[in-house]
């Protein structure tokens, strides 16, 4: 169980000190993000992992299974095993994580994954999710606003 009086990410501060400051003011470090986001699956924040998936993705997304995922499992705790980002043109980052988490059926599950972020002309950071198709052209404009070709610039980490 997470205790209430540290962060649902794990980390010692209170979730105000903590995640949901990152969702207040928003986030300088990719990692932050992350944990922010599982912050929000614990806590049922679905609007926040909506708004800080890529936007061009954001309708792609199902929010009624986000909800129901959400809601239906135990969230048992979140590991971060390393992250980086680089001011690149556009800026971006990536974390690895494991997380783990107890299904509606009483299964403890555990995944983990490699998350890409990328930082929107808004300076904000976005993750991309690998499972929202985007019918983007390979040689169009990048939907993560950067004007380069998608397939130059997001196409790798687009699903
Ligand atoms: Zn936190
Ligand atoms: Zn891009």
């Amino acid at each position: 169980m997470v205790s209430r009086e540290h962060c649902p990410c794990g980390q010692p501060e209170s979730f105000a000190n903590c995640c949901e400051a990152v969702q207040k003011q928003g986030a300088q470090h990719v990692e932050a993000l992350m944990r922010s986001r599982y912050s929000a699956y614990v806590l049922g924040q679905i609007d926040y992992l909506i708004a800080t998936t890529l936007p061009a993705q954001q309708s792609g997304l199902d929010r009624d299974a986000m909800q129901q995922w959400s809601q239906s499992s135990q969230w048992l705790g979140l590991d971060v095993l390393g992250s980086a980002q680089q001011d690149s043109s556009p800026a971006r980052g990536w974390v690895r994580f494991n997380v783990r988490w107890q299904d509606a059926e009483g299964h403890q599950l555990a995944h983990e994954e490699l998350s890409h972020f990328v930082r929107g002309g808004d300076q904000r950071w976005y993750f991309i999710d690998p499972t929202v198709r985007l019918k983007a052209d390979r040689n169009g404009a990048c939907p993560c606003g950067s004007g380069r070709k998608v397939k130059k610039c997001c196409g790798p980490y687009l699903g």
